[in-house]
């Protein structure tokens, strides 16, 4: 079958570069395809000390470079393409990209998840312009600036430790008075002079002309809400929120079956309910979503597509 694909994957994070890896080392002819720039949400993360192996100071795009070098070496091949449709509906899997229109025999969905928005007026507006979801991108711009940190799990209080290496002052505000992430992340961050923590708040609404210049928190406990207005030198604050992510799976919306969240559904080996089709790493619902999990399912996913194949193509 030429221009057929044995496997597609779509996401190039550390779950689509695993998958890459395996299937391409078992000599099937495998695309990865991206979107954006390959590594996911792991190349906006400074720190990755938690991956088996990971020596000091390991960095989400040093790793993303090693995975990539290798996945290349075994002859996967990867592309540049966001993906708008896909036909699962025959033998032969049709994705629709938005430059391209790719065949293959099996798929792995790998496309993980995004920064959920906080959702109140103004963010949007002013994403890019004050409001960031990537501290590792942009805590550069908040040199000696003051930043909030809005939620309270391992990505809002690790995100903001690594901001008070460039900003004046970090403030964590959360929405209850003790914090989600695991307690060895919250002991360097209590122990952090610069860092600063606010209970029981939400963040109401962010405003300013062109640039972050106000934000209006409110306080769940006693309702009272007050207007934080940036210094008059600086004219300017920074607000990361890191309150959780979004899977990235609209695409797949009545293609395969998601649960209520918008996960996608697989069983242990990786299938999702379509014969063909598997899912691997973020997108998933799964207990835990690191790097080690997002690999050892792309391992997974490839290993369960190339038996399905054997099983059901002839060569
Ligand atoms: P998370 O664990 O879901 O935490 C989201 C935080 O945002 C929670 O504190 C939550 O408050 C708060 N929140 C949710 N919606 C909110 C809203 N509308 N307004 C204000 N606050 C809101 O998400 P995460 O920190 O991004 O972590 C995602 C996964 O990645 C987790 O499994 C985490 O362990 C993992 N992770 C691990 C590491 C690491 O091990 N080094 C680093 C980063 C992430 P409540 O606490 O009240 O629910």
């Amino acid at each position: 079958m030429k221009n057929v694909y044995d496997i597609v994957i779509i996401g190039a994070g550390p779950a689509g570069l695993a998958a890459g890896l395996y299937a391409a080392r078992a000599k099937m002819k495998t695309l990865i395809l991206e979107r954006d720039k390959t590594g996911g949400q792991i190349v906006t993360t400074n720190e990755v000390a938690n991956y088996p192996g990971s020596i000091q100071n390991a960095t989400g795009p040093s790793l993303i470079a090693r995975m990539v070098e290798q996945t290349e070496e075994f002859g996967a091949e990867r592309k540049k393409d966001t993906v708008i449709d896909v036909d699962f509906t025959e033998k032969i899997k049709v994705i629709k990209g938005e430059k391209e229109e790719y065949k293959a025999k099996a798929v792995i969905i790998a496309n993980g998840a995004t920064p959920r928005p906080i959702g109140c007026p103004g963010e949007r507006e002013l994403t890019g312009k004050g409001v960031s979801y990537c501290a590792t991108c942009d805590a550069d711009f908040f040199t000696d600036l003051e930043v909030f940190v809005i939620g309270g799990g391992d990505s809002a209080v690790e995100e903001a430790m690594y901001l008070t290496k460039f900003a004046r002052k970090v403030t964590i505000v959360h929405r209850r008075d003790e914090l989600r992430a695991a307690k060895s992340i919250q002991d360097k961050a209590f122990k952090n002079e610069k860092m600063n923590f606010m209970w029981d708040t939400v963040v109401e609404e962010i405003k300013g002309d062109g640039i972050v210049e106000s934000v209006i928190f409110k306080n769940k406990k006693t309702e009272e809400t007050n207007e934080y207005h940036a210094d008059e030198d600086d004219g300017t604050f920074g607000i990361f929120p890191f309150v959780g992510y979004k899977p990235q799976s609209d695409v797949f919306k009545e293609k395969i079956e998601l649960n209520e969240s918008g996960y996608v559904i697989t069983d242990a080996d990786m299938k999702t309910n379509v014969a063909g089709v598997f899912a691997a790493g973020d997108i998933r619902v799964k207990s835990l979503r690191q790097v080690v999990t997002a690999t050892a399912d792309g391992a997974i996913a490839a290993v369960t597509a190339e038996k399905y194949i054997e099983n059901n193509f002839e060569e």
